[in-house]
């Protein structure tokens, strides 16, 4: 029992656990195996809302609070790492940015669509040269022509890419701006459209059935009025969405660890060593315990977080906070998990090592840890 959450929270997380106890779980090896989604479950989601969490009803979402939201991440992460990150760059990448900056015009031609389950969007920020450095790195390029933008350059790693109807892209809008970081725009890039080339997906270590695939633009036409928000505030844009995003991989990351803690203790339980099962042992029970422990912090400071972002207008250093220490924590959680299977813990029969290789990403993508400790240590001086 959660004491922080209300009763209808409560109700909501129950809903979504018995759909991911039968829908996603049940195929989150297979996911892996095959490197595919399963779409059956993709096009279930809407009925919980899980493809437009945060979206207002009106435009097919669910309309939850930011604590809802992280819940129903956990818990699709307890279920399927891949599944989880795909829904959670599906929400908090690409229909967040479009909920927050998006024109009524622009909301009611994208947001139905991207609800509607059939699909599942993408952000593009990452290049082959830019990452944690995107105010400096970014290349890609959108020029005024006419009544267009023409878009020119590469972006790396785009989560969901391959089927997005939509893709938000960070482009440079003003190359000669004196400061790198105030000449960058946010553009909404339908697909297909000419010029725009989605590369195969790059072959991974975790979140196998998630694709991330590199993109090319080659003159690309988009009409002037996909641009979201304002001209050249793209770099506030991409900020705050990733502050939102890192909410939701604290949530994917706490549902990964608790994965692999019920992993372990099924079978500390089954696992007989010295005439008596592995949970007889203290010092099973010793790591059991830590397992345990670190994940209800990183669930409290998940929370926490997503209470921020519901009350505050800047919620960087606890998003940042959670996202280190979920990530830190399944990490460690994982690693015991794995540790306690013994040699069978290294087998793919058992569940704990795609669990292990899935959340590996939780502390490099959207915000690596090392940025997020700069994030939360410039927030310390600042106070
Ligand atoms: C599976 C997957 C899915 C992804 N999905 C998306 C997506 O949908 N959209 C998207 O835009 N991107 C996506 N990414 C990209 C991801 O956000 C980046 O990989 C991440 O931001 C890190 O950037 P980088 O890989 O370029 O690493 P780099 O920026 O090259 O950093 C390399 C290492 O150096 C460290 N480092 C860098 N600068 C500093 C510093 N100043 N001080 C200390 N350490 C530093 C970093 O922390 C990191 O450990 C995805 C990546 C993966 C692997």
């Amino acid at each position: 029992m959660d004491f922080a959450l209300s009763g209808e929270q409560r109700m909501y997380q129950q809903a979504v656990r018995v759909f991911v106890e039968k829908e996603i779980k049940p195929y989150a090896a297979r996911v892996d195996e095959e490197q595919e989604l399963r779409w059956e479950a993709i096009e279930k989601m809407p009925s919980l809302g899980l493809t437009g969490l945060q979206v207002p009803e009106e435009y097919g979402g669910a309309g939850l609070d930011s604590i809802s939201a992280a819940i129903a991440l956990e818990e699709i992460a307890r279920g399927c790492g891949s599944t989880a990150l795909a829904v959670a760059a599906h929400n908090g990448l690409c229909c967040n940015p479009i909920v927050l900056w998006g024109t009524t015009a622009q909301k009611h031609a994208y947001l139905p669509i991207l609800t509607g389950g059939k699909v599942l969007g993408s952000l593009a920020l990452t290049e082959p040269d830019a990452g944690s450095d995107l105010a400096g790195g970014v290349r890609t390029t959108a020029v005024k022509e006419g009544d267009s933008w023409i878009i020119d350059g590469r972006k790396m790693w785009i989560t969901n890419a391959p089927t997005a109807p939509i893709i938000v892209t960070l482009v440079r809008t003003d190359a000669h701006s004196a400061k790198p970081s105030r000449g960058l725009s946010m553009i909404v890039v339908e697909h297909p459209t000419e010029g725009l080339c989605v590369d195969p997906p790059l072959s991974k270590f975790g979140v196998r059935g998630s694709h991330s695939n590199p993109l090319r633009y080659d003159d690309v036409r988009v009409p002037l009025e996909n641009l979201l928000g304002k001209e050249n505030e793209g770099l506030h844009q991409t900020l705050c969405t990733l502050d939102g995003g890192r909410v939701g991989i604290a949530a994917v990351s706490v549902g990964l660890a608790q994965a692999a803690l019920e992993e372990a203790i099924r079978y500390v339980r089954e696992r007989h060593t010295f005439g008596r099962p592995l949970a007889d042992h203290e010092g099973v029970q010793f790591k059991l315990a830590e397992m345990a422990t670190r994940i209800t912090y990183a669930r409290w400071l998940t929370y926490n977080a997503a209470w921020a972002k519901d009350h505050q207008e800047d919620f960087s250093k606890e998003a940042a906070m959670a996202k280190l220490t979920a990530s830190e924590t399944s990490e460690f959680v994982a690693f015991e998990a794995i540790q306690l299977h013994g040699g069978y813990g290294y087998s793919t029969e058992f569940p704990v090592e795609r669990i292990y290789r899935d959340q590996r990403l939780m502390s490099i993508g959207e915000g690596a840890n090392e940025i997020l400790k700069l994030v939360i240590a410039r927030r310390v001086l600042e106070s």
